[in-house]
């Protein structure tokens, strides 16, 4: 059980978070892909923390507004699956100021269906499921041992890193890079990336109110 949660604080992790790493984010796109990830990951949370004051602070008011933003700001692959990604998280958290250890193993889940479904996007193509699915699956886990959920918030954050660095030998199967075969092994994949940093920050903000 956690205490009632300051969703804006969450959000504005996410933010700094994507802001702060900006340049990484595009030099890896760059590398096998068109090198714009940071740049448009940046300007649709940029366009969230501008409107953010004006939206109710309930997790599922600014988790849908997340989504609903960066849908229609984001360029590229990303802006429906991240619009989905926040959108399914914002269903699940929908009237509770609290979250349950259910809840957030609800969020993720939710949320990785949702981005497998808009993206067609299977785990071992080298995208963000990548890192989606270890942090689902080592949160499921740690509650399953009877961890906490401060604890399996950690083995969620872990996973999501672990998923990361394991895309550097994956062959991208969807996407820009797709079109590089064999040669778009060896460097991390952005959306992976990406996601990481995402659910890090949510993790760790979440984490001072829970037990
Ligand atoms: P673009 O490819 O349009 O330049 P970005 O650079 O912002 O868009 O995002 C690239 C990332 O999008 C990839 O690293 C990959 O993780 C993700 N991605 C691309 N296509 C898909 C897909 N069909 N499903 C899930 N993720 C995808
Ligand atoms: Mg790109």
């Amino acid at each position: 059980m956690s205490g009632r949660i300051d969703a804006k604080e969450v959000a504005g992790r996410i933010i700094d978070a994507i802001e702060k790493n900006k340049g990484w984010l595009s030099e890896i796109d760059g590398a096998i892909g068109d090198g714009d990830h940071g740049i448009n990951m940046a300007k649709g949370f940029g366009m969230v923390r501008e409107k953010l004051d004006s939206v109710p602070s309930e997790i599922a008011e600014v988790f849908r507004f997340m989504g609903m933003t960066l849908l229609s700001n984001i360029g590229g692959a990303m802006g429906p699956i991240y619009g989905t990604f926040f959108m399914r998280m914002a269903k699940e958290a929908e009237g509770k100021q609290a979250l349950e250890k259910e809840d957030l193993g609800r969020m993720l889940g939710s949320a990785l269906e949702g981005v497998k479904a808009r993206g067609k996007a299977e785990p071992g193509e080298k995208t963000l499921v990548d890192a989606l699915v270890p942090a689902k699956e080592r949160y499921d886990e740690a509650l399953e041992k009877g961890k906490t959920m401060k604890e399996a918030i950690d083995a969620m954050i872990e996973g999501a890193r672990e998923g990361m660095e394991r895309t550097k030998d994956l062959v991208a199967k969807k996407g820009r890079s797709s079109r590089l075969g064999e040669r778009s092994r060896g460097t991390i994949d952005a959306g992976a990336a990406s996601c990481y940093l995402i659910l890090n920050a949510i993790g760790e903000s979440l984490k001072k109110y829970v037990d």
